[in-house]
């Protein structure tokens, strides 16, 4: 243990004056003692890994999240830990001659060397049977966990050439049997919902009692695919499964939304979060507009009633075909909690008004994303509300992933899949439709709610409820398909 420190700092010994003799020497330093503040941060306080899908997140953010995080803890290690130091170093004159300054250079790099060479001869079967049991832990290191993971986002994004389209299926059409009347589904993707929080599920708070009064049925024990928006919502619309998830191949061939598309319904998709990742390139978007309503929008963001209203818009014109429409919430976003929900759904008190939520009290956490859910809960249910209304309608909801709300050190999400805790990857996924009144459909997909399904589900589920035939199609992944006779 005492080890592990000593080989770091000569570690850091050799990255920074190598690099700062080729470059600048107080810049390099500083930078690095900057970045590092800020990733200690966030690593100390929220248990949060830089990855690559995380340093995506960042590159996806838009400035209303981002300054969401700032908060007086975050300022005072900014300055203690990023400021002062850089005051410090800059403070440093380098004076001396420069064959003087090589041989310095040459002498504290053969040390740190020496004694990491010593440290790895003498132990190096505690670093290898540690290590093995714990890839995790590299991710940890500050800052080269941060460098390694965004040279391999900028490699990713940047460097390698766009792949060819490829369209998955150039015929996909509706099934043969017309009904009187153009279906109509609305898919709502949600944001950082945890299922255990539902108490449609179990939960022991009643955080969700119009979904029940108003007859939906959720299932209970569906998993995500990643822990971020930015990989979730792609990987659900698309054919892939999380197992072989690539956001280059996933981007650049159809989603479900493209092939329903092609078959012929009409597909918008609404979004009030940061963007839809992607998914919506080639169908209608309202995009996400933080300005848009005076009294639902503070100009960072807006409430999701927003969606009801967008919604309701959308349904008044008459539909002449199937329409899909796709409504992407802000839901339980973190870590302002709070401003996700008007006054009036202020149900669980005392709860935490600020963005610092590690150093709230976890009742008051715990009420303040409670809150969120119930509010949740009311958009759903006006959703359900303006569905009612017209005929052969359906809603299926889905949250992107789940939060970490303290549990094991940990709060909100992006942990790395293969380590993520429960929390950040348990999804609640609620089902309306007006068929639900008819008793044989209702008993059968009552009789589906406990099965394991994941976001891998998706696709084929939205193709079989928007009634399209696709070659892409695998019915045995189709929620609904053993309700559909
Ligand atoms: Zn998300």
């Amino acid at each position: 243990m005492l080890s592990v420190p000593c080989v770091l700092i000569c570690l850091n010994i050799i990255f920074l004056s190598l690099a700062g003799a080729l470059f600048f020497p107080r810049i390099v330093v500083g930078f690095s003692v900057l970045i590092s503040s800020l990733l200690f941060y966030a690593v100390q306080e929220y248990g949060v890994i830089f990855d690559r899908s995380m340093i995506q997140n960042i590159v996806e953010t838009n400035s209303g999240e981002a300054a969401s995080y700032l908060s007086m803890s975050f300022f005072l290690f900014f300055v203690l830990l990023g400021l002062f130091p850089i005051f410090a170093i800059f403070n440093q004159d380098v004076k001396e001659a420069f064959t003087k300054r090589v041989f310095k250079l040459v002498k504290i790099n053969m040390a740190a060397a020496l004694f990491i060479f010593l440290i790895g001869s003498l132990m190096y079967k505690d670093y290898a049977a540690i290590g093995r049991n714990n890839h995790n832990l590299v991710k940890y290191i500050i800052p080269f966990a941060f460098y390694d993971s965004g040279y391999k986002y900028l490699r990713d994004t940047y460097f390698y050439p766009p792949l060819p389209y490829r369209i998955l299926d150039r015929h996909p059409h509706f099934e043969r049997k017309q009904r009187s009347n153009p279906a109509t589904l609305v898919v709502v993707v949600g944001e950082t919902a945890r299922a255990d929080r539902f108490s449609i599920n179990g939960y022991t708070q009643p955080t969700t009692t119009r979904l029940s009064q108003m007859g939906a049925v959720s299932f209970a024990n569906v998993t995500s695919c990643g822990t971020a928006t930015a990989v979730s919502v792609p990987c659900m619309f698309s054919r892939l499964s999380r197992e072989n998830y690539d956001s280059r191949i996933a981007s650049s061939q159809d989603n479900v939304l493209d092939i329903i598309h092609r078959a012929g319904a009409s597909v918008t998709w609404i979004d009030n979060n940061s963007s839809c990742k992607g998914v919506c390139a080639r169908i209608q978007t309202i995009d996400y507009d933080p300005k848009r309503s005076e009294s639902l929008c503070d100009g960072d963001y807006c409430y999701d009633e927003i969606l009801i209203e967008e919604l309701a818009k959308q349904l008044r014109a008459e539909a002449s075909r199937n329409r899909v429409i796709v409504l992407h919430m802000i839901g339980s976003h973190g870590p302002t909690y709070y401003l996700r929900y008007p006054a009036e759904f202020k149900k669980f008190t005392p709860d935490c008004a600020r963005s610092d939520i590690q150093n709230c009290a976890l009742n008051e956490l715990n009420n303040t994303y409670d809150n969120t859910i119930v509010y949740t809960d009311y958009v759903l249910a006006e959703i359900i509300t303006l569905l009612k209304r017209i005929p052969d309608a359906s809603m299926l909801y889905v949250s992107d992933h789940g939060e970490s709300l303290g549990e094991k050190g940990l709060f909100l999400h992006g942990f790395p899949y293969h380590f993520a805790p429960t929390e950040q990857t348990h999804v609640p996924m609620v089902y309306w439709d007006s068929k639900l009144n008819q008793a044989d459909y209702r008993q059968c997909v009552t009789g589906q709610l406990n099965k394991a399904y994941s976001q891998d589900n998706v696709f084929d589920t939205l193709l079989g409820l928007a009634r399209v035939n696709s070659t892409t199609y695998q019915p045995l992944q189709d929620v609904f398909q053993p309700c559909r006779s």
